[in-house]
C-alpha cells in the first residue's frame, strides 16, 4: 500500500483493496509505504514539511510503527520495495494533480508486470467525472455544484479489519527532519476526527453566519486534514445537511476538476489574454511593494493582519485570503502567480488546485472569474467582517491602542501612527481605477 495524500486507515478504499488482495493471493502481509520524493518535498515550504512529518509520525503510530518510509524517486523505490516484498500488486489512491499523474505513469511503467492498482481518490467525486450534457467539462462553479450533487458519492468505506499483518521487508530510513517556528495544530487521523467532531457539534450550525468573520473561530479548520487525506471528504459529507458547508467542500472538488482538465493552470492564467493586457508594476517598485505585502506592511490594516496571520500560524481566514490577493493583484498590480507562491510557501493547507484557482478567481482570469468590477476594498471589507477590529489588533501590535473599528483606519485617529504602524503604500481609490480600466480592456 503506497500512501501519498491519504494518510489514514479509516474510509480508505485503496488500503482495503491492498488488504483484500494480500489475504486472497498472498500470505496476508501488507507493506505500508511512504516515499519522500524530492520533486514534491523540496518545493514544499517549511510549514507543510513540518506538518507532513508530524502526520507521518501519526500514521506510523496507528500502524504499530510499521510505516516503511523510503526516500528517492518513486519510479525506483516503489519497484525495489515491491520486489523485496514479493508483492503481487502495489495499491494506491489515484492522484489527479499534473505532477502526480506523470509520476504514477512512470511508476506503473517501472513496475512492469506488477500492477499499480488505483482505487478511490482524495475527492468525493473523482476529477474528470462530472461533465456537461455535451460531454465537455464545466467551467462555472454553480452548474458544476448541481451536477456534482446529483451525481452523489459513495458511503464511507468500512474500517480496515483487525489484525492486519503489517510488514517492512527492507529497513526504514525514518521520516525527514522538519521543524518550523510556528505552533501547528496536531496532525494525523485521530486529530482530524477530533477536529471534525468538535466543529460538527459546535460550529456547523452557525457556519453560514460566522464563516466570513476572521475575528471569530467560525470555520472548520479542516483544510490541512483534507489536504493530506487524514480524513476523506466523503466522511464529512456523510449525513451532512448543512448546505453552505457542502458547497465549500464542492469548491475544492470543482478546482481539482478544473486542474485535471487544465494542468497548466497551476501557473498559467486560464484566460490566456489576461497576463498581457494587465499593466503590471515592474522593477524595484514591484519588489518593494511585494515585500511590503509579504511582511504585512502595506498600511492597510486588514491586509497586513492577514499576511501576519499567515506567517504566524501557517493559515489565513478565507475572507482575508480574498482581500490580500485582490490587494496584491488589483492595488499593487503584481501578477497572481507571485502571490500564489507565497501562499504555497506558508499555508499549512497549501494545495495546488485550490490555491492557483483561488488566486485566479480573485484575479478575474480563471473560471468563475469574479466580475471585472469586483475589486475588494481593503478598508470596508475589514469594517464589515471584523466590525470590532479584534482581528486587526490581534496581529498588529502597532494598532492595539485604537479601540473598536478605529483600528481599520489609523489615518483618521490623531494618534493612529503613534506606535510605528506604516502609512499606506498606495491609494486604493486610484489603483482601483487602473485595475478597472485594465479589466475593461480585457473584456473588450
Ligand atoms: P472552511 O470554511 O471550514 O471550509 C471547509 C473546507 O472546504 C476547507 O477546508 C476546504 O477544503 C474547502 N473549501 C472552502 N472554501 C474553499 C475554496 N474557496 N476553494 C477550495 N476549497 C474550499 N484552500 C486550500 O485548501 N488550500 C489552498 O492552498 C487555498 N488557497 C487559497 C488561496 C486563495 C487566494 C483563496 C481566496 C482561497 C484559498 N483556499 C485554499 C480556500 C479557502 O480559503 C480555504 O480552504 C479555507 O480558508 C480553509 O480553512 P477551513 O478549513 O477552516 O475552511
Amino acid at each position: 500500500m503506497w500512501f501519498r495524500r491519504d494518510l489514514r486507515l479509516r474510509d480508505n478504499p485503496a488500503l482495503l483493496a491492498a488488504i483484500d488482495q494480500a489475504r486472497q493471493d498472498g500470505d496476508g502481509r501488507v507493506v505500508p509505504l511512504f516515499v519522500v520524493d524530492d520533486e514534491f518535498w523540496l518545493p514544499a515550504g517549511p510549514v507543510r514539511k513540518a506538518y507532513l512529518a508530524a502526520s507521518l509520525d501519526a500514521l506510523g503510530a496507528s500502524l504499530d510503527r510499521n510505516l516503511l518510509i523510503q526516500s528517492g524517486d518513486p519510479a525506483v523505490v516503489v519497484p525495489q520495495v515491491a520486489a523485496a516484498a514479493g508483492a503481487t500488486a502495489v495499491h494506491c489512491a489515484a492522484d489527479y494533480g499534473p505532477k502526480g499523474r506523470l509520476r504514477d505513469a512512470r511508476v506503473a511503467h517501472a513496475l512492469g508486470s506488477t500492477p499499480l492498482v488505483r482505487t478511490g481518490s482524495p475527492y468525493a467525486v473523482a476529477p474528470g467525472t462530472i461533465r456537461k450534457a455535451d460531454d465537455t467539462p464545466y467551467r462555472v462553479y454553480t452548474p458544476f455544484y448541481r451536477a456534482w450533487r446529483t451525481h452523489g458519492w459513495r458511503a464511507p468505506a468500512p474500517n480496515p479489519p483487525d489484525g492486519v499483518d503489517w510488514w517492512m521487508p527492507v529497513e526504514c530510513v525514518g521520516r525527514p527532519e522538519a521543524s518550523v517556528d510556528i505552533d501547528l495544530p496536531p496532525a494525523g487521523e485521530v486529530a482530524a476526527w477530533q477536529q471534525w467532531e468538535r466543529f460538527r457539534t459546535s460550529g456547523l450550525a452557525d457556519y453560514t453566519d460566522t464563516r466570513n468573520r476572521p475575528d471569530i473561530a467560525g470555520t472548520s479548520q479542516m483544510g490541512h486534514h483534507l489536504k493530506w487525506g487524514e480524513i476523506h471528504p466523503r466522511s464529512l459529507l456523510d449525513g451532512l445537511t448543512e448546505e453552505t458547508f457542502e458547497k465549500e467542500l464542492c469548491w475544492r472538488e470543482f478546482y481539482a476538476d478544473v486542474l485535471f482538465h487544465n494542468p497548466q493552470s497551476t501557473h498559467e492564467s486560464l484566460n490566456p489574454r489576461y497576463d498581457s493586457i494587465m499593466r503590471w508594476t515592474t522593477g524595484d517598485l514591484a519588489d518593494d511593494w511585494f515585500n511590503a505585502w509579504e511582511i504585512g506592511h502595506t498600511g492597510y490594516p486588514f491586509v497586513d493582519a492577514g499576511m501576519r496571520q499567515l506567517r504566524a500560524e501557517g493559515w489565513m481566514h478565507n475572507r482575508v485570503r480574498m482581500v490580500v490577493a485582490s490587494f496584491l493583484i488589483k492595488d499593487l498590480h503584481i501578477p497572481w502567480q507571485r502571490g500564489a507562491r507565497t501562499f504555497m510557501h506558508w499555508l499549512r493547507d497549501g494545495d495546488v488546485s485550490s490555491n492557483a484557482h483561488g488566486w485566479q478567481w480573485t484575479a478575474g482570469c480563471g473560471t468563475d472569474a469574479s466580475p471585472f468590477y469586483r475589486v475588494f476594498n481593503p478598508v470596508s471589507q475589514g469594517i464589515k467582517f471584523d466590525p470590532d477590529g479584534d482581528y486587526v489588533r490581534r496581529y498588529i501590535p502597532e494598532l492595539r491602542h485604537l479601540a473598536g473599528a478605529a483600528a481599520h483606519e489609523p489615518w483618521v485617529a490623531q494618534d493612529g501612527y503613534a506606535h510605528g504602524y506604516p502609512e499606506r503604500i498606495v491609494d486604493h481609490r486610484a489603483e482601483r481605477e487602473v485595475a478597472l480600466a485594465d479589466h475593461a480592456a480585457l473584456k473588450r
